[in-house]
């Protein structure tokens, strides 16, 4: 089999890098090779089924890694709101700037993205698991798992990450080019839950409340985030825990989670309210003290947990400095972090092929003719639509330099 361009890994970024190049150099043969029995598996999954395709809000704080040119190639490529209108699917947002299809139907995304690379003619290989890529004359020979080859003269790499194997990406590619001699940066699942030891935790199972998390270490702060904490038996979860994932990879068995349950009001102000319902509840037992601002998990685990006395003693027991102790546990509960999530829990990898791997146009600095694209380099996003968005625009671009590459060989 013969394709001008093979493009590896038929994800998000894959999808475009083909759609681009099809769209730069009609002339050029495209075929997407995937893995699994059909391209896109891990879209459909995204946003909750949703796809939270990009956001509004495109700025490089959300962004992280070592492409150099990421903002950019974002700021370089259409928007995602253009990109998806060419292909018949308006853009909406919500308040945080999210970005979804009008549908909100993941599903809706990838076959609008089929539909496109059917119109383009580019050819979908599927049952296809790379193995190896050597150079020939022409370009490259790629070789299956099982034995299938195939001649090409560029190859664009899309086979994602570690993160989601369930979902295609084991990081066998990735490790490919590190045996290939690629420098990689240090990897650690990124969008997860961060895991505590479960005793840590026990009363606190099943618990939802809106907060902030803040990343410390060595009592500074790292970074706060605002949302809703999630905790189950052995782990923070949450949009706002995701974000602050991507600390454990440098701050490994020195890393905790700040709470704190009330980042709505003032210490003051929290205060002044538990002051005025230790009068108003003084003859009502210590576990109904937080009754109405609280879950009443969570308000008897913060009583028990500050005053250390039998939840059946009166309110009025407590002193001026018992009201103070326990605001001080509502906006400051710590937690140390003992792991990190498994590969299976996290949406993105943090780390991959190293940004110095790459030029500006994303092909490979000592291999020219590969090129590379979305999350198998060393770029991710925050929650919130970043890690599609780079997927779009990496995958657009390197897709048109490959093609433009091809321009007047033929
Ligand atoms: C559950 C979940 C929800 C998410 N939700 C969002 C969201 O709402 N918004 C957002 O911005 N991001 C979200 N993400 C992250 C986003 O999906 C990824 O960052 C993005 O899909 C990366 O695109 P990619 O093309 O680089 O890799 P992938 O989409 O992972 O695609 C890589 C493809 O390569 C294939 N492949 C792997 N190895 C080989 C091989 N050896 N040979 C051939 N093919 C191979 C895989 O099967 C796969 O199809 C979510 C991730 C997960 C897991």
């Amino acid at each position: 089999m013969y394709t001008d361009i093979a493009v590896i890994g038929g994800g998000a970024s894959g999808l475009a890098a083909a759609i681009g190049a099809k769209t730069e150099n009609p002339n050029v043969s495209v075929t997407v090779f995937e893995k699994l029995d059909r391209v896109g598996k891990k879209l459909l999954s995204t946003g909750n089924g949703r796809c939270n395709l990009s956001s509004r809000r495109l700025v490089s704080e959300h962004y992280h890694g070592s492409v150099k040119n990421l903002m950019e190639i974002i700021r370089n490529t259409p928007s995602a709101e253009e990109f998806f209108m060419t292909m018949g699917v308006p853009v909406i947002s919500d308040e945080q700037g999210r970005m979804y299809p009008r549908s909100e139907s993941a599903a809706s995304v990838l076959r609008s993205l089929r539909m496109r690379t059917s119109e383009l003619d580019i050819i979908e290989e599927c049952g296809f698991e790379l193995t190896e890529i050597r150079r020939n004359k022409r370009g490259f020979i790629i070789t299956s798992k099982s034995g299938i080859t195939a001649e090409c003269r560029r190859i664009i790499v899309s086979a994602g990450g570690y993160a989601a194997p369930q979902l295609g990406t084991d990081g066998y590619v990735m490790r490919l080019f590190r045996d290939m001699g690629y420098k990689t940066a240090k990897l650690c699942p990124a969008i997860a839950p961060l895991r505590v030891s479960s005793d840590k935790l026990k009363g606190l199972k099943g618990i939802r409340v809106k907060g902030s998390v803040s990343a410390v270490s060595g009592g500074e702060i790292l970074k706060t985030e605002y949302g809703e904490i999630q905790i189950t038996e052995n782990a923070l979860s949450g949009i706002c825990v995701f974000n602050l994932a991507r600390f454990f990879n440098e701050y490994e068995g020195r890393l905790a989670l700040r709470l704190d349950f009330a980042a709505d009001l003032e210490k003051s102000e929290l205060t002044d309210y538990l002051e005025r319902v230790r009068i108003q509840r003084a003859s009502y037992p210590l576990e109904e003290l937080l009754t109405g601002f609280f879950s009443k998990n969570l308000a008897v685990y913060l009583v028990k947990n500050t005053f250390g006395r039998p939840l059946t003693e009166k309110i009025s027991t407590l002193r001026k400095r018992d009201i103070i102790a326990l605001a001080d546990r509502i906006k400051s509960l710590e937690f140390e972090i003992s792991g990190c999530s498994s590969w299976n829990n996290a949406q993105v990898t943090a780390g991959g092929i190293h940004g110095s791997c790459v030029d500006t146009e994303l092909q490979s600095i000592r291999d020219r003719g590969i090129y590379f694209c979305g999350e198998i380099l060393d770029a991710d996003g925050d929650c919130g639509g970043y890690n599609l968005q780079w997927a779009w625009s990496s995958g657009l671009w390197a897709g048109r330099n490959c093609a433009c590459s091809l321009k007047g060989e033929k």
